[in-house]
């Protein structure tokens, strides 16, 4: 089975492509790769003229809720809705019920995963048996039953001593450690953003150091251990200070943000739509700017959807009984292209980096992220001047809580390529 791509402009930051190129694939893999590739028999042709190729785009931070909450998604709706956002790969947190903490329930996502065919699926396994923050779990097993990372996501490791053993075993399995960082002492029954908002409206607050002191306590310890630290949905300026600091003091440690820290702050709470209620909160204005300096000069790795579906039942109580959490595959990109590229903040290369090559890079996934022969053909196809209108009701996610419900601009996925196989075509 011969799958011919002609005319795409490729846009490869991890080989150094960034021009028009023909494109074989067999068997499921790149094939060649070349200016102008002569059309062979019997291939299905795509034409890509005015689209950009791109390695498929991964997502490290996804709540998939299976098993157990396959009300709010499955693995099977949350593939669809990775493949029409253009995420050929995903990796799901363990906050399932029961509990990803252990051998029996990685295999059963990933037989589930291959069952469903459509997108690589990398369970992230706990941190803490039951995510309760108090033993570790059988780290080398869950490695060798198919985690790709750990993380207590949705609770912080709040014992700096479970952490530090944490990132010493990772250091010898070689996985990354994905911290959610937030001090519960601080943010305690926390709603909103600490602040301006949060005194006007006499909801209770989550200040920034909430974040802050994990942050700073990670990289602390990490500074001794030299494992593999990664800090996930980064809200702040100070944890942006933190983290540019850290790096350039040469302790490894990577980050990412999402698109609603990134485009999105506090000033929607104000209008006490739950869709809006996250974790972290969305905070102020200085630091949506500070996370988006630190996508520019490095400092922050990759954009991450922390995909986090819920039921419409739940969500939509009040703002202080509602769930915290918004979904995002299916929005993630276009939004990012449209006010982050088109707005000239970052190029085309910086974005492909964000999406592909370094999750792919933090993920130790060496045949993902890169477009080469011999390697598996998972591509990313888009068009920079297709229009969008995000509307969670064309949504393959079972949930519809989106914060950018109803945004226009350009920037559309047309093609999602996983193996050499078409799982998502735009209409
Ligand atoms: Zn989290």
């Amino acid at each position: 089975m011969k799958l011919f791509i002609k005319n795409g402009h490729l846009v490869d930051p991890a080989t150094g492509h960034d021009g028009k190129m023909d494109i074989l694939i067999e068997a499921g893999c790149i094939l060649e790769i070349a200016k102008s590739i002569k059309k062979p028999s019997a291939a299905e042709t795509i034409d890509a003229s005015g689209l950009i190729v791109a390695p498929g785009f991964i997502d490290l931070h996804t709540h998939l809720r299976e098993p157990g909450q396959e009300n709010k998604e499955s693995i099977e709706s949350g593939a669809k809705a990775a493949a029409r956002g253009g995420f050929t790969t995903i990796c799901c947190m363990p906050n399932t019920d029961p509990v990803n903490d252990n051998r029996s329930v990685t295999e059963y996502i990933i037989a589930r995963a291959r069952k469903v065919g459509l997108v690589n699926i990398h369970p992230v396994a706990a941190i803490s048996r039951g995510l309760l923050g108090e033993n570790l779990v059988e780290m080398a097993d869950l490695v060798e039953g198919g985690a790709v990372a750990f993380s207590d996501d949705g609770n912080c490791v709040m014992k700096a001593d479970l952490i530090r053993k944490a990132l010493e075993y990772a250091k010898m399995l070689d996985v990354p450690l994905i911290e959610h960082p937030e001090d519960h002492s601080i943010s305690g029954e926390g709603q909103v953003n600490e602040g301006f908002i949060s005194y006007k409206y006499g909801l209770r607050g989550i200040l920034n150091a909430a974040e802050e002191v994990i942050v700073a306590r990670d990289i602390i310890l990490q500074s001794r251990i030299q494992s593999r630290l990664h800090l996930t949905h980064i809200s702040t300026g100070g944890s942006v200070d933190l983290i540019r600091n850290a790096k350039k003091s040469g302790i490894r440690v990577s980050a990412d943000a999402t698109p609603h820290h990134l485009l999105l702050n506090e000033e929607l709470t104000q209008t006490y739509d739950p869709v809006y209620k996250v974790k972290p909160p969305l905070r102020t204005e200085s630091d949506q700017f500070a996370l988006v300096e630190g996508l520019i000069d490095g400092t922050i790795d990759c954009i991450a959807s922390d995909h986090a579906p819920h039921t419409r039942d739940d969500k939509n109580k009040e703002f202080e009984y509602a769930p915290f959490g918004v979904i995002g595959l299916e929005s993630s990109f276009s939004v990012i292209y449209d006010r982050l590229v088109r707005k000239k903040k970052i190029d085309w290369k910086r974005l492909v980096e964000l999406y592909s090559t370094n999750p792919a890079r933090i993920l130790n996934l060496s045949d993902r992220g890169q477009v080469k022969p011999g390697l598996p053909a998972d591509l990313t196809l888009f068009n920079p001047d297709g229009r969008f209108i995000i509307d969670p009701k064309t949504f393959r996610s079972k949930a519809i809580n989106c914060p950018f419900n109803g945004w226009k601009g350009q920037g559309k996925i047309t093609y999602t390529i996983v193996s050499g196989r078409v799982v998502y075509k735009a209409d």
